[in-house]
């Protein structure tokens, strides 16, 4: 059993990196963001709610994400463990998870404001699937398009330059103290955090998270 937790600023290679660890560990990644996008498609009621807060660059409501996540990692597919991605984004999801689950592992990419910019503005989706992909570091086999499907992949449009910075201010105020949170939590509690500057390129960090986890495992 696995249950990891990716903390970092958007760009900062959270989900390229869980969807790697995913392969490698053989467990199912769960990603915020796409839970919701998701959602969009399913033209209830919450549609227009989660559409306008993602282009607005805010955070949703902690009642409705914590619901999401709840409802999703009770299903059978993640009863051996997990990679969650872009939850917890506050303190008070961090609470809620704790009361559900026991994680194991924190890895925490860090990445200077700078960088995130140009990171993100060459961010592919394949929106069926939520895979990612980037023009430069992880470019898709074939130009454009999802290496699985061959369908066409776009670019999210909350991945442009403003929304962006209203992005990085909800981290720094939101996301940013959870990491205090969990470095308090790490001595109360059997947790591991790993810090690894994301300037690397995606394989060495994707070996020295496996590297770490092994370490443990053995
Ligand atoms: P992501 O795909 O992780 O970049 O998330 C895209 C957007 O979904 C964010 O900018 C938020 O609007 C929303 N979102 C994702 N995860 C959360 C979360 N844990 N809490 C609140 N909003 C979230």
């Amino acid at each position: 059993m696995i249950r990891i937790i990716m903390l970092g600023a958007p760009g900062s290679g959270k989900g390229t990196q869980a969807q790697l660890l995913s392969k490698y560990f053989l467990i199912p990644f769960i990603s915020a963001g796409e839970i919701l996008r998701q959602e969009i498609k399913k033209n209830d009621k919450t549609k227009n709610y989660i559409q306008n807060t993602i282009n607005k660059g805010k955070l949703v409501k902690n009642s409705f994400i914590i619901q999401l996540i709840k409802k999703k990692i009770k299903k059978k597919k993640y009863c051996n463990g997990f990679i969650l991605d872009g939850f917890p984004r506050t303190i008070e999801q961090a609470e809620s998870l704790k009361k559900n689950i026991n994680i194991q592992y924190i890895i925490y990419l860090k990445i200077k404001h700078d960088s995130i910019i140009n990171r993100i503005q060459g961010r592919l989706i394949h929106e069926p699937s939520g895979r990612t992909y980037h023009k430069i570091f992880n470019p898709p086999k074939q130009k454009n398009k999802d290496d699985i499907t061959g369908e066409l992949l776009h670019k999210r449009k909350d991945d442009n330059k403003k929304i962006i910075l209203t992005r990085l201010k909800e981290y720094e105020k939101y996301t940013k103290p959870l990491i205090k949170w969990f470095r308090k939590e790490i001595k109360k509690n059997k947790i591991k955090l790993l810090e690894i500057n994301s300037n690397k390129s995606i394989t060495d960090i994707n070996k020295k998270i496996i590297h770490y986890i092994n370490n443990f495992k053995k």
